[in-house]
């Protein structure tokens, strides 16, 4: 196999071009390829800049989970801290997460930021949104957002071998209107639920309006302990002090 490591977007084109298979830190990739053979080509992006930038609205694809800190929402930042092991997260990349795993941790914090995908294909780099690129399996070049208000993750903790532990991510963001609104997404089993409601961050007030208003969208079809989790951490957030 010739792993390939382009250094600019044209590059990793070209690669694609030549029908290079993406990498990212090989966590799950490397198994696969053990049972079912090698590719002849593969690629990485992580000498790519565009793909290791982090930056405020801003994350690469190539950047490996222990390297997201602060600079992140922190939604985004704690989901990042929470995916597996110490050993996991200092290898395995944005991209093999969002696009590559059946768990995806970062998936429901990048979807309450409304986070787009920035897609490369052998002739042209565009933009578009998680579930096209999740659901076609795009090659994620970066992610781009606006910064909310006030952001929180919280996943529950599972039973080894048992199913995936219940994540809620959720995060506010302001609208020109002066309307806040609330987008909340959850993963249930290794389904993903998102929807978002009206709302007023700081202090908390109205954060029951809001409850109820989420109780009337997707997301009050969850069972009542997903739900329970829910409110619990729309209250907490929605009680957090925020600088406009
Ligand atoms: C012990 C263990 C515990 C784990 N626990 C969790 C957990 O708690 N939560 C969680 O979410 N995940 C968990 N995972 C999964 C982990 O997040 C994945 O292993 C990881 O995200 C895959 O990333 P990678 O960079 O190593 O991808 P790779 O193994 O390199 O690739 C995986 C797939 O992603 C594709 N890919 C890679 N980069 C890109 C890209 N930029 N664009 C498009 N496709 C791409 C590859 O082609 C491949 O198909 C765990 C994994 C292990 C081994």
């Amino acid at each position: 196999m010739l792993l390939r490591l382009p250094e600019s977007v044209s590059e990793a084109q070209e690669c694609i071009a030549e029908g290079a298979v993406p990498v990212g830190g090989a966590t799950l990739i490397w198994a696969g390829w053990q049972r079912d053979g090698f590719p002849e080509r593969a690629m990485s992006l992580r000498n790519v800049p565009e793909a290791n930038v982090i930056a405020s609205g801003a994350l690469g694809a190539a950047v490996v989970l222990s390297r997201i800190d602060e600079r992140v929402p922190e939604v985004l930042h704690h989901a990042a801290a929470g995916v597996g092991t110490g050993a996991v997260r200092r290898t395995a990349t944005v991209g093999g997460n969002l696009v590559g795993s059946t768990l995806r941790c970062l998936l429901p914090a990048a979807l309450v930021l409304n986070a787009r995908g920035i897609v490369l294909d052998r002739d042209r780099v565009f933009e578009t949104d998680l579930a096209e690129v999740v659901a076609k399996h795009h090659l994620l070049l970066s992610l781009h957002w606006r910064e909310p208000l006030v952001s929180g993750y919280r996943k529950l903790s599972g039973e080894a071998g048992g199913a995936p532990p219940l994540a809620v991510a959720a995060a506010v963001h302001a609208h020109d209107d002066g309307l806040d609104r609330l987008h909340v997404a959850v993963r249930d089993g290794y389904e993903v639920l998102t929807d978002d409601v009206p709302c007023h961050a700081g202090g908390g007030a109205g954060a029951d309006r809001a409850i109820n208003a989420l109780g009337d969208t997707s997301l009050g079809t969850l069972h009542t302990a997903a739900w329970d989790a829910v409110r619990e951490h729309v209250i907490q957030l929605l009680a957090r002090p925020v600088s406009r």
